[in-house]
């Protein structure tokens, strides 16, 4: 049972709404009303970090971005999103102020 979605919705659903309470800015386009969550290291790479919020970040689900309009979970595809923020440099909510 190994896969990209390994969270049991209702674990996914806790985790996503405790996410989105903190920062609903997409980590991939860097706007606000992000309405999913995503792995930052991936889970075949850091099971443990399955469920750890820290390795959590909000993106741009189905809906995709209002401001943007990019499809930002889609366009991430199955890149790890490690990968994927490397590219957005201006994306620095890791570091705080
Ligand atoms: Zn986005
Ligand atoms: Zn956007």
């Amino acid at each position: 049972m190994a896969g990209r979605s390994d969270l049991t919705s209702y674990d996914y659903r806790k985790l996503r709404a405790r996410i989105l309470a903190e920062s609903d800015v997409c980590i991939l386009c860097g706007h606000g009303a992000a309405d999913a969550i995503d792995h930052v290291i991936p889970v075949s790479k850091a099971p443990q970090l399955a469920k750890d919020p820290g390795n959590l970040a909000p993106i741009h689900g189905v809906d995709g971005c209002p401001v943007c309009l990019r499809k930002c979970n889609n366009e991430k595809g199955n890149r790890p999103l490690a990968e994927v923020i490397r590219l957005v440099t201006s994306v620095d909510w890791f570091a705080g102020p």
